[in-house]
């Protein structure tokens, strides 16, 4: 199967404070060939680092906002489009993203407060990616996957 994968949890050092979320089971996919590495929100014109955001409900929907104020929402949207189109050309099937970002969170994200408060709902990305048709879980999920398997990559 070939995935794609958040870049954060392959050791890229693209998120918001400029570290990373090294999953090395996840590298190991990378490094075999079997896992493109993206991080939406670089692809979506942010920069590294950069000030953290969160999805702030406006009325029915939700909108990227950072910390100070900021709409990021374009950025994080355009972010989700070309992460879709490399996940397609690349042929991946499932998506492993980083957990509760607002970018590529599965299920379970931050509320839009800044308080460290979590709610039920997907990153902008993961959300892309599910509606896409692209089986989406978190880097927790995925190594309880492998560890049911016996450590054999799903
Ligand atoms: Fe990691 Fe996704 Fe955030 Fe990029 S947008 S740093 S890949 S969680």
């Amino acid at each position: 199967m070939k995935y794609l994968v958040s870049a954060c949890l392959c050791g890229i050092k693209c998120r918001y404070d400029g570290g990373d979320n090294l999953i090395e089971e996840i590298l190991a996919l990378k490094e075999s060939g079997q896992a493109l590495a993206v991080c939406p929100e670089l692809l979506g014109g942010l920069v590294c680092p950069r000030t953290p955001a969160e999805l702030v409900q406006c009325g029915e929907e939700y909108r990227a906002y950072d910390q100070n104020g900021k709409n990021v929402d374009c950025q994080y949207r355009l972010g989700a489009e070309k992460t879709l189109a490399a996940a397609r050309a690349f042929g991946a099937e499932k998506a492993i993203l980083k957990a509760k970002s607002p970018s590529c969170g599965v299920g379970v994200i931050y509320d839009g407060t800044f308080s460290e408060t979590l709610r039920k709902g997907n990153g902008i990305t993961a959300q892309l990616l599910l509606d896409s048709g692209i089986q989406v879980v978190d880097e927790v999920a995925y190594l309880s996957e492998l560890n049911e398997k016996g450590n054999g990559y799903a």
